[in-house]
């Protein structure tokens, strides 16, 4: 298994290389993966902060092959550094709409496709995480360059309002129905098993799903006593973070005529 180091190029496939960014953390484990795709000409995916020496190395890395600038969503971990490298190589960038600070040169959506020399990359609409996430599909390699959508190693968020858990649960089926070798997610290590992997966080959704319902008409009416009550296995320090995931599993279970509630500071009761 390649390393996950910071600055170091590693192929992880023969049309793919991948670069550490300098980020890690609670949400973004080890860092956020750049991704080149490509020999003769390059498309980055994710360029991901605007840090001067990971877009260094992306720019020295790719050189003036770098054709295409491609992000899989907007949040700050991801696509802030496409400007900076934009002005280190005049790609263009690819992304799903305007936001956060993030400004395509094209738009795409569900089925967009990119055409290098030796790739065909095209856009998969995976919201949930983020309303605006995309897939990127290699064919050549049948690899999935998953963002947020699915990691390695560390844990999935859906915050509302642009995080909706029946869109990311529809998504992940999505992803399920796709023909895969591999997933290269956006944090952590290549995905071998995409489809065991994929299958573990359905049934791991639909198990907190329903120790969600059970908290709920056990009497726990806020998120904050039914994350105290289904989260035990869970570190205090992700706690602020599973509130959000309890926020997005409750407006499911609303909108599904299961329970009643809406805001996060609010009491919630089951239907
Ligand atoms: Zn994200």
């Amino acid at each position: 298994m390649p390393d996950l180091t910071v600055g170091v190029a590693s192929a992880i496939s023969p049309l793919v290389r991948r670069i550490l960014a300098p980020n890690p953390g609670l949400m973004t484990g080890p860092g956020t993966n750049t991704y080149l795709v490509g020999i003769d000409e390059i498309a980055v995916i994710d360029p991901g902060p605007d840090d001067t020496g990971h877009l260094d190395t992306v720019a020295a890395c790719g050189g003036d092959r770098i054709r295409w600038i491609v992000v899989t969503h907007t949040h700050p971990d991801h696509a802030p550094g496409a400007v900076g490298l934009k002005d280190r190589t005049g790609a263009e960038v690819v992304g799903f709409d305007e936001r956060d600070g993030f400004t395509p040169d094209r738009s795409a959506g569900e089925g967009f496709a990119l055409e290098g020399t030796e790739f065909r990359l095209t856009a998969v609409h995976t919201p949930g995480h983020a309303s605006n996430h995309l897939c990127w599909l290699l064919h050549e390699e049948r690899l999935l360059f998953s963002g947020d959508h699915v990691m390695q190693g560390s844990t999935v968020v859906i915050s509302p309002p642009d995080g909706d858990m029946s869109a990311y649960l529809d998504s992940l089926r999505r992803v399920q129905s796709l023909r895969l070798r591999a997933i290269a997610p956006g944090h952590g290590h290549v995905i071998e098993d995409p489809k065991a992997v994929v299958a573990y966080y359905l049934s791991h959704r639909a198990e907190r799903e329903a120790a969600i319902l059970a908290a709920l008409r056990a009497g726990a009416t806020t998120v904050d006593a039914i994350v105290a009550r289904v989260y035990v296995d869970v570190a205090g320090e992700l706690h602020p973070v599973a509130r959000r995931s309890v926020h997005a599993h409750l407006l499911k279970l609303v909108a599904e005529g299961a329970a009643r509630g809406g805001d996060i500071e609010r009491d919630w009761e089951p239907v």
